[in-house]
């Protein structure tokens, strides 16, 4: 078997870590930095497989052109698989495949790290002390031990929170409306209990998004949930950024209801993440207001990003290539769309 993979939204690190886990390996990878869409599909001729991330869009006009392009398989190297018409691939007899859980527990350190900086305002404490300014004022923050967060979605990445602010001695409410028994139980082994949406936003000091973006849950996070919400609460999102209506998000941090803001990624994060635009004129308005609030962390959809996860994902797109080449595609790396 050889397999030709074209490889959309490369950075230096996927170079790195797909051409060490595919050495001795059948399958050749290309490396575009390019995103794929309707403009750049045309580079994907010839290639057995396309490998993608979270911000390629693979929408029903895209996915039949890499199906006339002779593309089988859409490998995400990445767990959600939102950018993906589903029904229109398997329609198309195009396998997709993706990395269902790489390392959890990197994306859970990362709301913690939101959590624990927006808190403590440690972003402000490093520049004012690199200014000689050792001023406490402003800089006041709250014991999270025994503060209520409530964690929304309790699948891995969710579970992977609850285990660590288990150990902050959290308070900790969750919501799923299908959590597995098992994480039903590994929650409750922790001491999370499942309560309604409702409970969960009117009780929370701390809330935390864990759940994909589907088309039930998107703008989740809207005004009439948010002023459910207690004045003053946290709100932490690593999971996607439309789970969130980041105007109505704006308009509760300018009345004060929300407390603090921390986001590892944005509703229209596609056309500004993962590449440099420090010296050019960004035209979103939203996140430029969004960045001017001294309580709001915004990084770059960065919880994902350990060296862990990166050879996980590596070694996970790499067995799913070779089980699709195998047509042994039953496994929970395969998107079932339905
Ligand atoms: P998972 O599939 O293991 O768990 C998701 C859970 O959300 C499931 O238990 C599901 O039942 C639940 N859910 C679905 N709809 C819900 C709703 N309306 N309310 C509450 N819960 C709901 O997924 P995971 O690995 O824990 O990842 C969660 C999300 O994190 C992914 O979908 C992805 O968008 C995001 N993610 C972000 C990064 C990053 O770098 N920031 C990295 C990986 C994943």
């Amino acid at each position: 078997m050889s397999l030709s993979v074209a490889m959309f939204s490369a950075q230096r690190y996927d170079i790195d870590s797909f051409t060490a886990a595919s050495a001795d390996t059948p399958v050749t990878f290309t490396f575009f930095e390019a995103a794929l869409n309707l403009t750049t599909c045309p580079l994907a001729k010839g290639y057995d497989a396309v490998c993608v991330f979270v911000n390629d869009e693979l929408n029903h006009e895209v996915l039949n052109i890499l199906a006339a392009t002779g593309v089988k398989h859409i490998a995400l190297r990445c767990a959600g698989f939102n950018n993906v018409d589903t029904a229109a691939a398997n329609a198309l007899g195009i396998v997709v495949s993706r990395v269902p859980a790489y390392s959890p527990e990197s994306v859970a350190e990362h709301t913690l790290a939101l959590m624990l900086t927006l808190n403590r305002k440690t972003h402000h404490a490093y520049n004012r002390v690199r200014n000689g300014n050792f001023s406490l004022q402003g800089l006041l923050g709250f014991t999270l031990h025994h503060k209520t967060v409530g964690i929304i979605g309790t699948g891995a990445i969710g579970l992977a929170t609850i285990n660590i602010l288990a150990g902050f001695g959290c308070r900790l409410i969750c919501h799923d409306p299908s959590p597995t028994s098992a994480a039903r139980a590994q929650a409750q082994a922790r001491g999370a209990c499942y309560v309604t949406m409702d409970e969960l936003y009117t009780q929370s000091d701390i809330i935390t998004l864990h759940c994909p973006l589907t088309s039930a849950t998107r703008h989740l996070i809207d005004t009439s949930a948010i002023a459910k919400m207690r004045p003053g609460i946290t709100l932490i999102n690593t999971s996607r950024g439309a789970l969130i209506d980041t105007r109505a998000v704006i308009k509760a941090l300018k009345q004060r209801h929300i407390k603090a803001l921390g986001l590892d990624v944005y509703e229209q994060e596609s056309s500004l993440f993962f590449s440099d635009h420090s010296l050019e004129i960004i035209d979103d308005d939203v996140i430029e207001r969004l960045l001017t609030f001294p309580n709001v962390l915004i990084t770059g959809h960065q919880g994902f990003f350990t060296e862990e996860a990166l050879d996980q994902i590596a070694f996970t797109t790499l067995n799913n290539l070779r089980d699709a080449e195998n047509k042994q595609t039953g496994g929970p790396g395969f998107v079932v769309s339905g």
